[in-house]
């Protein structure tokens, strides 16, 4: 019985949620639309924090420390190419999922790039893998990282059901996700393929899952997995400050590729010293 309240109002409150956000798509992003915009903000989303660790490795490297050191490095390289960087936390700080979209959402970022770190029972299991939001999972394995990363938001809110299994939620998770699909699905490409070129961490490719950090974002959105935590060859690697450099290196060089794209194709100018 108590289980069916939260339930209920879980749902009260994702419908709310997201019919907000909905409309705000019609308010916001649809007059920006008509204007051509340079691509010139990148939100940085530091998955997990504060009284949520996320995955924990056997020899104790914790997901949210090495997801925020990733984080700041990309941040820090964006900057330098005039690029305008919002991080959802800046430290060790618990910050609700749906707190970082609606941030991520309030100064319109041109793209939300989340960063994490996998985790599976199975040892041997590792690699790079990159998502984008669908409210179906791409297999069982792509529904297992998804339900692992809504966690924190699950917990928070008391709900019982994977958020994929709600029809309300379905149709609405629909609506505000169409706009950015393809270019975000553009983005988890660029990032998979720069990713990729890291040596000796194998590609798992690009997946699909319902995320809920991705959910009602209004930019086009990606999360990348950078490597899985409980896989100990992969552990030692990502303590290794020279990997999550070049992790940083190759997420900042997917970032800029797509800016040219984005400013191509929307026929605008990039940033040079002197427009800025
Ligand atoms: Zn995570």
């Amino acid at each position: 019985m108590e289980n069916l309240v939260k339930r209920r109002m879980f749902r009260a409150w994702m419908v709310r949620t997201l019919f907000c956000v909905a409309l705000g798509s019609m308010w916001i992003v649809r007059p920006a639309a008509a204007t051509p915009d340079l691509f010139d903000t990148v939100v940085i989303d530091a998955g997990h924090g504060g009284k949520d660790f996320g995955a924990c490795g056997a020899k104790g490297l914790q997901e949210k420390e090495l997801v925020l050191d990733v984080a700041q490095r990309v941040a820090k390289k964006l900057r330098t190419q005039n690029i305008d960087v919002v991080m959802t936390r800046e430290d060790d700080t618990f910050i609700p999922l749906d707190e970082r979209t609606m941030l991520a959402n309030e100064i319109r970022g041109d793209l939300f790039l989340s960063i994490h770190a996998n985790a599976t029972p199975v040892k041997n299991v590792h690699g790079i893998e990159t998502y984008f939001l669908s409210l179906e999972s791409s297999d069982a394995e792509a529904d297992a990282v998804a339900s692992r990363e809504n966690e924190s938001f699950a917990s928070e809110r008391g709900a019982t059901s994977p958020l994929s299994e709600d029809p309300l939620t379905a149709i609405l998770g629909d609506l505000v996700m169409t706009e950015h699909l393809v270019e975000s699905d553009q983005f988890a490409k660029l990032a998979q393929e720069k990713l990729a070129l890291l040596s000796g961490v194998p590609s798992r490719g690009v997946k699909q899952a319902p995320f809920v950090v991705l959910m009602g974002v209004q930019m086009p959105a990606s999360l990348v997995e950078i490597g899985f935590i409980t896989n100990e060859g992969e552990e030692k690697k990502l303590k290794a400050d020279s990997h999550r450099e070049e992790i940083a290196k190759q997420l900042v060089a997917a970032v800029l590729e797509y800016r040219d794209r984005y400013n191509a194709k929307r026929g605008v100018k990039p940033y040079t010293t002197s427009t800025r």
